[in-house]
């Protein structure tokens, strides 16, 4: 698939933003090439010393470097979400190109990542929290107002684990690129924001469309929301199985659809042995777009 160089299109927020991840860059390579350098030690095998290569990086990721930490002068005054990783970017965004939001169903990236996103939350039990917590998986999660209006405090605690919540419109009307028109959409995601806003305290910036259909309409309602990509699906965790576009795995770069729905365990499941068997580590899609 082509790429998008990061020397095209670039606004100033996105230079600034490939310049800090430019400097993540460096400690990237230096990591990759650590991992990839383990030196074959040879010398007896009593040694008195530790050795140096033990070093827990050495088995992490090359690709992430989590950054973020507060400095020893700017104390915090309250628990916060963790500290977001800084990806090296073999993938830019498209930037909004004519007033029109881009669509995103899969990232093209070498890295070995894959995506979780969560829909709708209309189905919420604490155990849904404590299985992302066990397997420390940090999700998109894509809430309709009239799904979750009876209890938004309910998602925060999947965003005191670092999950993020993003626009999934007030009413979830899955005709909506048929039965409205571009001010309806605009007022059903902007609404949204605002809901998201005052109840999570961040504004999204990715759009789910429900039942995944979009216009060049909804493109447009979207950017001009203030939402920087309506993002689509690749594969689904659904009824307890996986549900495939393309072949029959998880490759790179996919992004997987689930929903808060009674069945969550066995989706979860059915997307914990999916990337495990294609040897991916699940990342926020936020975090890897830089969103
Ligand atoms: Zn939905």
């Amino acid at each position: 698939m082509p790429k998008v160089t990061p020397s095209s299109a670039s606004s100033p927020s996105r230079r600034t933003a490939l310049a800090a991840l430019g400097a993540a860059a460096v400690l990237g390579a230096a990591a990759c090439a650590r991992g990839a350098a383990e030196p074959a030690h040879t010398s007896p095998p009593v040694s008195r010393s530790p050795l140096p290569s033990n070093s827990p990086s050495a088995s992490k990721p090359p690709q992430a470097q989590a950054t973020g930490a507060p400095s020893a002068s700017a104390p915090e005054p309250s628990p916060s979400p963790p500290a977001r990783p800084v990806f090296v970017p073999d993938y830019v965004l498209p930037p909004v190109t004519n007033g029109l939001a881009p669509v995103i169903t899969r990232i093209p990236t070498s890295h070995p990542v894959v995506f979780l996103t969560i829909d709708d939350g209309a189905h919420r039990t604490p155990e849904m929290v404590a299985l992302m917590a066990e397997y420390g998986y940090l999700a998109s999660i894509f809430l309709s107002q009239t799904f979750v209006q009876a209890d938004p405090a309910y998602f925060d605690q999947f965003l005191a684990q670092g999950s993020l919540i993003e626009n999934h419109t007030l009413s979830h009307n899955i005709n909506m690129v048929r039965q409205l028109g571009y001010s309806q959409q605009l007022a059903e995601i902007s609404g949204m924001q605002d809901f998201a806003q005052q109840h999570y305290g961040r504004l999204p910036t990715l759009f789910r469309p429900p039942g995944g259909a979009y216009s060049p309409a909804m493109q447009q309602a979207v950017a001009a929301a203030g939402l920087r990509a309506i993002v689509t699906w690749e594969a689904k965790a659904n009824a307890g199985g996986m549900d495939y576009q393309v072949g029959s795995a998880l490759r790179p770069g996919d992004i997987v659809l689930m929903h808060f729905r009674p069945e969550f365990a066995a989706d979860l499941n059915a997307f914990r042995q999916a990337h495990l068997a294609a040897g991916l580590e699940v990342v926020l899609l936020e975090d890897f777009l830089a969103v």
